[in-house]
């Protein structure tokens, strides 16, 4: 196999992801799907995207420019949105590229609008408004009459679309209603309500938690990886499977008698004799120094806990109890051996924080390989 030529690497489930499309899809018969894809697909890397539109997606939200730019590059055709905006310098690579950004602020409708009119071209956006969020977006009242004699009639700028983002879809139902209500007054309040347009306002969470929020348009990100939005807490309610896997090979095997400290600042030291195994991934591959001596790897099938500080480019796991470990024996830090799993929400919690992050980090890792029915090295 080839993965043996790496220390430490990354296996893109595909048949995993296919199935998550199609689940997800089905959720949502009426309304259509956008995968969330900033931060290179949530750490699995930009040629999970070509898988996507590969299983029949035609539209992805990224954060920058620069993302959109290397979705195009791929090869990646249909609708790229820009929900993170973008700065007035970078506004004529959305021509170019043929973007569509969803716009905060009468800065941004200015240099769209220069862009277009020089180019004698009609660029399409979408109006975003903060309905209880506090970052990006237009403030509802922000979107007066003057607002839309200017902007919604534009020669030069079509509205094809209406947005906004919920601060705590997974945690606070009661919050995540007030925001909606919001949502829907505000749309109500417009002058013209276009049905052509793409409404939209759920994540994940909301997507997956309240199928009546689904309007015209969802901006789905960490379902499609198979990650759950509420960590441990809540499992999926939809067959969603885990995409990424993220395996380490041992180093090195050995024993250590009683009292021995283990690793940098010696925060663990053993109480009887202890069997070590070091493990070729660190913190810089993405497991945060705060998981050691929390977080477990599986080795031959079974758990074996972090013992001592987590380091650079390795980890060292206690084995005492597994059988035959040996040099070279692939350790799995993220995905399942046998009826034994350990998942990126479990890491999550116990690094209290949100999957999100997890999933970004572990993305520093680039040996990536693609398995369809047979492995494949990532291209
Ligand atoms: C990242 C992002 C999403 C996706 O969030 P998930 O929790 O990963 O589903 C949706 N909308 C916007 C504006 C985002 O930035």
């Amino acid at each position: 196999m080839e993965n043996i030529l790496f220390p430490f690497w990354m296996e893109i489930d595909a048949q995993n992801l296919h199935n998550n499309v199609e689940v997800l899809k089905r959720w949502s018969p009426s309304s259509s799907l956008m995968a969330v894809v900033k931060s290179e697909a949530y750490g699995h890397g930009w040629e999970a995207v070509n898988l996507l539109y590969d299983y029949g997606l035609r539209k992805f939200g990224v954060a920058s420019v620069e993302e959109a730019h290397e979705l195009r590059k791929r090869g990646i055709k249909g609708d790229i949105y820009l929900l993170g905006g973008f700065f007035t310098e970078e506004a004529k690579m959305i021509l170019e590229d043929g973007l569509t950004p969803v716009v905060s602020s009468p800065k941004e409708l200015q240099a769209l609008e220069e862009l277009a009119r020089k180019a004698d071209k009609v660029i399409p956006f979408h109006l975003k408004v903060d309905t209880g969020m506090g970052r990006m977006g237009f403030l509802p009242q922000e979107i007066n009459e003057e607002w839309w004699k200017k902007w919604g009639n534009n020669c030069y700028l079509s509205l094809r679309g209406v947005m906004t983002h919920f601060a705590s879809a997974e945690s606070d139902p009661a919050y995540t209603h007030f925001q909606f209500d919001n949502f829907l007054s505000f749309l109500r309040r417009l002058p013209e309500n276009n049905p052509s347009w793409e409404r939209h306002c759920c994540n994940s969470a909301a997507f997956l938690a309240f199928p009546e929020m689904h309007l015209d348009l969802s901006r789905v990100g960490i379902a499609f990886w198979g990650v759950s939005p509420w960590g441990r807490k809540a499992t999926l309610p939809l067959d969603l499977k885990p995409v990424m896997r993220i395996k380490a090979r041992v180093k090195q095997v050995k024993t250590l008698p009683p009292g021995s400290s283990v690793g940098y600042g010696g925060t663990f030291t053993t109480s009887r004799e202890t069997k070590i195994a070091i493990i070729s991934i660190g913190y810089s591959q993405g497991l945060f120094r705060s998981l050691s001596n929390r977080m477990e790897v599986l080795v031959r099938g079974k758990r074996a806990p972090s013992r001592g500080n987590i380091s650079m480019d390795q980890m060292t796991v206690e084995v005492t109890e597994i059988e035959g470990v040996e040099k070279g024996d692939i350790a799995t830090v993220v995905g399942k051996e046998g009826k034994e799993e350990v998942t990126i929400e479990e890491i999550a919690d116990l690094a209290h924080t949100v999957p999100h992050e997890v999933l970004c980090s572990l993305g520093k890792i680039k040996n990536r390989m693609i398995y369809e029915n047979h492995c494949s090295l990532a291209k």
